[in-house]
């Protein structure tokens, strides 16, 4: 166990301290599974987590595959597709995140995703192929753990494409967030809702949608999880007043309220 204090560790700021379970092998895990903290917003009353312990943080070539654990932070990931010209990891720059959240959530930017590299993930199951995965974007069936994943090895890494993800999110905010707050929905851009519904800057409390980026939920300081349980509830029910689209939420809510 280790206690984690999610007001510091998760990307958004926000949540209570609590022991969480290091797992040191591939078993099944009941425990909600914590990974760099970027994309959740977690209430004071969380559910029981887990954590890969370091033995999931490694990269290394197998017979002609990149293996990756799971708990290997993407700084980590990029610097090793850097050094070994290897492609397709560009999308990693400035993309906050463990492999196993990144794999989870399919991360990714427009259409670049990390699916679209991927051979296959290790969970407590065993092996399993990308084809036998349901995904899309910002989305999978995956069941239990990930625990390792393996990537195509293709020669190449991309420096002009890595420039274009470094200005891309450097247009981001700098604030404390979860990434995006809401999906895009088909053919539209949840910023763009959000906007035309006047919420951008639009605060309770210390929480706010961003003034520079409407879609970036955002702490000022001392935000909590009501004030942005309360907003995301307001943006979603203005935005269907105004254009009847039902917005989804990207960030992952952890835990309830009471
Ligand atoms: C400033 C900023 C910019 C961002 N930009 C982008 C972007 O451009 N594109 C994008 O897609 N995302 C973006 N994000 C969101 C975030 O970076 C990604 O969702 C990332 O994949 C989260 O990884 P994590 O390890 O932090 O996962 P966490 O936030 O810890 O967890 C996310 C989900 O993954 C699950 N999970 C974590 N590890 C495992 C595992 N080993 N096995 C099974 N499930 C697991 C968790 O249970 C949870 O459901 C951004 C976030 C921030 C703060």
């Amino acid at each position: 166990m280790k206690l984690v204090d999610l007001s510091t560790y998760t990307s958004i700021k926000i949540g209570p301290s609590l022991h969480v379970q290091i797992i040191e092998e591939p078993l099944h895990v009941e425990n909600f599974i914590l990974g760099g903290g970027n994309n959740i917003l977690v209430s004071p009353n969380p559910p029981k987590m887990a954590m890969l312990g370091r033995v999931f943080n490694f990269l290394h070539v197998k017979k002609n595959l990149l293996h990756i654990g799971a708990a290997t932070p993407s700084g980590k990931i990029l610097s090793y597709a850097k050094k070994h010209d290897i492609k397709n990891f560009e999308l990693m720059q400035k993309l906050p995140g463990t492999l196993g959240g990144m794999i989870k959530m399919n991360a990714g930017l427009k259409e670049w995703e990390i699916f679209n590299n991927l051979v296959a993930i290790k969970t407590e199951h065993g092996w399993c192929a990308k084809k036998d995965i349901k995904f899309g974007y910002r989305h999978t069936n995956i069941k239990g753990t990930i625990y390792e994943a393996t990537f195509e090895i293709h020669k190449g890494f991309d420096t002009t494409l890595l420039e274009m993800f470094k200005l891309l999110r450097d247009n981001q905010p700098k604030l404390p967030s979860a990434g995006s707050c809401f999906k895009n929905p088909p053919h539209n851009f949840a910023g763009k809702l959000l906007d035309e519904s006047g919420l951008k800057g639009f605060k309770v409390g210390d929480m706010a949608f961003c003034e520079t980026h409407a879609n970036f939920l955002v702490n000022l300081g001392n935000g909590t999880f009501e004030e942005a349980m309360e907003l995301i509830n307001i943006a979603k029910k203005r935005v269907f007043e105004k254009s009847e689209i039902e917005l989804e939420l990207e960030i992952k809510i952890v835990g309830q309220l009471n």
